[in-house]
């Protein structure tokens, strides 16, 4: 789906919850399938809006989507698991679940079908130095997550048990009623949009299938990565709920600013500062490079401050490829402070010796002619 979700719903970007939760409902409502009997259209527009709904609703996931855009979401982010539209075919329940149980008071935040089994995206943020981004690094990240539960291999029910299926709602984990013109599915009371019930919950999980633990992943960081770059480690979320497929984990990577190298792009600049001595006799300068040596710079004599030098091929690798981008020296002439007395003398007489600005002395000729000096 490539339309803007805000446009999808027609509200602006900076509509508060409550907006996009109106125009939510009044899309749904005319674009349900229920109303528009066999409409491809309809039932298209149906669920965009509600994909658009799914991110919006989530301020986390509407934040990343003002940030990224749509990218933020590919290859499963998106709604409600599995089941959901960037999967095999459409689960209406799981729609259903979100605007109907609020609709009619049955209660929310209950888990919705059985799509919403699959365990949760996590997301974790982590800092790299420049110098890291510029290498690659291989990065050890510890997240705090669930994992299937060992005991019972996830399902939930004690070892020599199994899961039944729930008399209620015959496996289902929904039961449909008419009301209105609407047909309304609702999540199972009996048990929970599960489809099963246990009869002898597994002792070490509580019958969830999964028990909190910290886990340890090595993620790789290619070489020349930016700002905001978001690596996704796919089956490393949450661990879905009794035998459910798990989320993924998404990787947010900001990259600390560096005191001696501003990033551009692939190119990065650096300001040397050099002496009024160095500049106007000119001579050589070792500056650092980001792969930890040291680059010579011949400074030629009447350098001035703000004058460039080409490092060709030392900036940032481009992620995906072997080129470089270029690294960038300015040179900032230092006037001298805090002069002995001695110093002072020299100086004078080094102004007494002749001219040596041609730029200022030029400057203040068309000062003095400006003014009829
Ligand atoms: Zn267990
Ligand atoms: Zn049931």
């Amino acid at each position: 789906m490539s339309q803007d979700y805000y446009e999808l719903l027609g509200v602006s970007r900076t509509a508060s919850a409550d907006e996009i939760k109106k125009a939510f409902r009044k899309l749904a409502m005319q674009h349900h399938p229920d109303r528009n009997p066999d409409d491809k259209e309809a039932e298209k527009k149906f669920k965009d809006v509600n994909h658009a709904y799914d991110i919006l609703k989530d301020p986390e996931k509407r934040a990343a989507y003002d940030r990224y855009g749509a990218a933020a979401f590919e290859g499963g982010m998106g709604p409600g698991g599995p089941g959901g539209f960037n999967g095999q075919g459409f689960d209406f329940g799981s729609v259903f679940g979100d605007i109907f149980d609020e609709m009619f008071g049955a209660g929310r935040g209950r888990p919705g079908g059985r799509a919403d089994m699959r365990g949760q995206d996590l997301r974790f943020n982590l800092e790299i130095t420049l110098e890291q981004a510029y290498s690659g690094t291989e990065a050890t990240v510890r997240v705090p997550s669930s994992v299937a539960c060992e005991t019972c291999n996830g399902s939930g029910a004690e070892p020599g048990s199994k899961p039944q299926q729930c008399p209620t709602c015959h496996g289902r984990g929904r039961l449909r009623a008419q009301q209105g013109f609407f047909t309304v599915e609702r999540t199972c009371h009996t048990c929970h949009g599960a489809g099963q019930i246990i009869d002898k919950p597994c002792r070490t999980c509580a019958g969830q299938g999964r028990v909190r633990r910290e886990k340890t992943l090595k993620v790789n960081i290619p070489a020349g990565v930016e700002d905001g770059t978001r690596i996704r480690l796919s089956g490393e979320g949450e661990a879905g709920t009794r035998g459910g497929p798990p989320g993924d984990l998404y990787v947010f990577l900001s990259v600390r600013r560096n005191p001696l190298f501003e990033r551009e792009g692939a190119d990065v600049h650096c300001r040397v500062p050099i002496s009024m001595v160095q500049a106007t006799l000119g001579g050589h300068i070792e500056v650092p490079t980001l792969d930890g040596k040291m680059a010579r710079i011949n400074v030629p004599a009447g350098a001035q401050s703000g004058h460039q030098f080409r490092l060709r091929g030392k900036g940032m690798p481009i992620v995906r490829s072997t080129q470089h981008g270029d690294m960038y020296i300015e040179i900032m002439v230092e006037t001298p402070t805090n002069l002995t007395a001695k110093q002072k003398e020299l100086l004078k007489e080094f102004e007494k010796a002749g001219k040596t600005s041609p730029e200022s002395e030029g400057f203040f000729s068309k000062v003095k002619e400006m003014f009829g000096g």
